[in-house]
């Protein structure tokens, strides 16, 4: 059975969009002048619970839903705030000069954004109504219809794949790939710009049976989006021990410049579009 979930239903929405200035959300950072997000200068805004459990994930603290406690060496403190639309519209606006002049805007992240749908759509709704750039940083793992409700006020969605073989993935991340994979269709069936991204994390992802996979995934696609590779940071995993946490895969190594240079030529000698 699917265990795909969400907390809220888009359902009783009003067609012009979502007055939603009384939801609040559970973040647990803001990213301001980020670059690696979408197009410009970007507000990165990420918001906490995430169904996967991926063991490269740079956010660890980002995953549970709630804003909990930790016990730090410094004390115990809260992973993350709750927050209204109309404080987050305060802090995204101080920038919008900064995404005018770059071509920039927000981006919500995570955690999975889509699991916090109620609030993802009201804030997306806010930035639509300020005409800021909207970009869903998302996994895909979500029930079909809050996805569409979410691509109706988006302006670019980062989709990561990972691992495209279903017995590996949900070994990996907990989760069957093959809704991310359906509601990638559907996505790009209903005209949504997408950017795939693929993490490359040495002896999981990189490996020449995965990214035929994913080339054989992406060219059944009614429109192909590009793709960006998004090489393994091994110095990331350093937030865990900040947080009480196991570093959960302690021999990986950051991808060396021919591997990935490999990958690119795999994707793009099969017609695909690499994102540099
Ligand atoms: S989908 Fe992203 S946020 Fe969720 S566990 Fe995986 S890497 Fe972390």
């Amino acid at each position: 059975m699917c265990r795909l979930q969400s907390k809220g239903s888009l359902c009783r929405q009003a067609a012009g969009g979502y007055n939603g200035s009384m939801v609040t959300g559970a973040l647990f950072d803001i990213s301001r002048f980020a670059i690696h997000d979408g197009p410009g200068i970007r507000t990165t805004v990420f918001l906490k619970g995430c169904p996967l459990a991926c063991p490269w994930c740079h956010n660890p603290e980002g995953r549970p839903m709630d804003v909990e406690r930790a016990e730090l060496p410094e004390g115990a403190v809260s992973v993350g705030w709750r927050t209204t639309v109309d404080a987050l519209m305060a802090v995204i606006q101080r920038d919008v000069p900064f995404y005018d002049e770059s071509g920039g805007g927000v981006t919500f992240s995570g955690g999975e954004p889509l699991a916090q749908p109620e609030f993802l759509a009201a804030a997306l709704d806010a930035c639509g109504r300020h005409g800021i750039h909207r970009a869903v940083d998302t996994c895909g793992y979500a029930p079909r219809d809050t996805l569409l409700a979410v691509a109706r006020r988006t302006d670019l969605f980062l989709y990561d794949l990972k691992v495209i073989d279903s017995r590996r993935h949900i070994e990996l991340t907990g989760v069957p790939p093959e809704p991310i994979h359906a509601n990638l269709a559907a996505l790009c069936e209903a005209g949504a710009n997408v950017e795939l991204r693929l993490p490359v994390i040495p002896g999981m992802t990189d490996t020449g049976a995965n990214v035929r996979g994913l080339i054989g995934l992406v060219t059944s696609l009614a429109r192909r989006p590009s793709l960006r590779l998004l090489p393994y940071h091994r110095a990331a995993m350093d937030k865990y021990p900040r947080f009480g946490l196991p570093i959960p895969m302690p021999d990986t190594r950051d991808p060396s410049e021919d591997e990935l240079e490999r990958i690119r030529h795999q994707l793009t000698s099969s017609g695909l579009e690499v994102a540099l």
